[in-house]
């Protein structure tokens, strides 16, 4: 028999964690230590901070984005950042 990952336990490492589970915005449901949360954690971050800054405008906003995805590429690379931006744009595609 073969365990369905995605209804028991993480499906986005090999733990089979029943608690300190958290759900993607996805709906699927991962450990709270896992990549894929943390990063999801991490954009809704960086999503609140921009926010809280409040762009006036649409280019104000995409310019402060800028801002960020250079910092992050410059820590982690340009892999990081890509990665962190599209979950901040997926994220705020979901309002
Ligand atoms: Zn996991």
């Amino acid at each position: 028999m073969t365990v369905d990952k995605t209804k028991e336990g993480c499906s986005g490492c090999e733990q089979v964690a029943t608690e300190r589970i958290a759900t993607l915005r996805t709906g699927i449901v991962v450990c709270n230590t896992c990549p894929d949360w943390m990063l999801e954690c991490e954009a809704r971050e960086w999503l609140q901070r921009i926010r809280a800054k409040g762009p006036r405008n649409q280019k104000e906003g995409f310019l402060m984005m800028k801002e960020l995805f250079e910092s992050i590429k410059k820590r982690r690379g340009l892999a990081g950042a890509q990665a962190l931006q599209a979950e901040i744009l997926a994220i705020r595609g979901d309002k």
